[in-house]
């Protein structure tokens, strides 16, 4: 009889990081085993409310971004075999997305350049911000692009032979670019997503990784949600959720993907429109106390997906 293989499917994996405390005398509100993560008992505070996670990996204050990318790098190497794959980092600001992202970004590149041969390999790349639904360019001098919503799984610019400390710089460049805004409790809040495509061709295969560092997922005063913040974080709430809307279908092998819902879901087609997708989310927190209830939210958004 014949024997069909089974589709292959999304694979999701929820990783969370913790950064280290930025005053190292005070208790911190999280303590972490291997894959568990626990309020701390020793905080008064948090004594009646005891509160345990478990995920596939736990990086505590002390882990490096290398043991980081060790959980990631078996949807690298698929990717240089023609896979894809969505690298996120979720959390409130100051909590280590960016710090994480750009870490695991410049790994999964050498790591990527030292399976393929240079020489035979082309890259291809696209940075973009998104702010208030709206798409800006990172990569290029003009601040906007006509039609770029058509254009907007075209990447951007073109790299061959040795191609990774230019990608790596032009990255780099891109993100110092990010819109960054003052708020009363974050300086240099980032109230924008912004994705990194990469897309690599070898021999026949083409295979394409979205790096994606998330707007910070803090809830404001409502003394503060007034005005461009108000609409700023109304559009953050509005594509966090179609971004878990979307990998909630991926999980439940769902055959209709809801990518259209927002500027974010529409923007990761390339990797999260498909059911054949490795996701790889970092859920970033802050360890001190006063960060406790954001990282309360972003651990449950992170058992949520691992769940869905
Ligand atoms: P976010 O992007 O979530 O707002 P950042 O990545 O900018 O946060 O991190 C906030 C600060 O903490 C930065 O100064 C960053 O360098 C530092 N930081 C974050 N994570 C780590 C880490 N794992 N090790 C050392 N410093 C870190
Ligand atoms: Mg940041």
């Amino acid at each position: 009889s014949l024997s069909f293989p089974e589709p292959k499917k999304a694979q999701i994996k929820v990783l969370v990081r913790i950064r280290p405390a930025q005053n190292k005398l005070k208790p911190c509100s999280l303590t972490c085993f291997s894959g568990e993560i626990q309020t701390n008992p020793t905080v008064e505070k948090l004594k009646n409310q005891r509160k345990t996670f478990s995920f596939e990996k736990v990086f505590g204050q002390n882990a490096s971004t290398n043991e980081v990318f060790q959980e990631i790098m078996p949807s690298i190497e698929k990717v240089s075999l023609g896979g894809r794959t969505c690298i996120l980092a979720y959390g409130q600001t100051g909590s280590g997305k960016t710090h994480t992202m750009s870490g695991l970004i410049a790994e999964s590149l050498s790591h990527l350049s030292k399976l393929l041969k240079c020489e035979e390999t082309k890259v291809s790349i696209q940075c973009i911000e998104i702010y208030n639904e709206q798409i800006k360019n990172l990569l290029r001098q003009e601040p906007n692009i006509k039609n770029w919503m058509e254009n907007v799984n075209i990447a951007d610019m073109k790299f061959e032979g040795n191609w990774v400390p230019e990608v790596i710089r032009t990255v780099n460049e891109a993100f110092s670019k990010r819109i960054t805004k003052s708020t009363q409790s974050n300086e240099n809040s980032s109230r924008s997503h912004m994705v990194f495509t990469l897309i690599i061709s070898f021999r026949n295969y083409e295979g394409t990784i979205q790096f994606v560092d998330l707007a910070g997922s803090e809830r404001l005063n409502k003394s503060q949600t007034k005005g461009d913040t108000l609409k700023e974080t109304v559009q953050i709430n509005k594509s966090l959720s179609a971004l878990v809307d979307v990998i909630g279908a991926l999980e439940s092998k769902q055959s209709h993907i809801p990518y259209r819902n927002s500027m974010l879901t529409k923007v990761l087609k390339p990797t999260l429109g498909e059911t054949e997708t490795d996701v790889n989310a970092i859920m970033n927190c802050s360890p001190e106390i006063e960060n406790y209830n954001e990282a309360i939210c972003t651990l449950e958004l992170g058992s949520r997906l691992k769940s869905v």
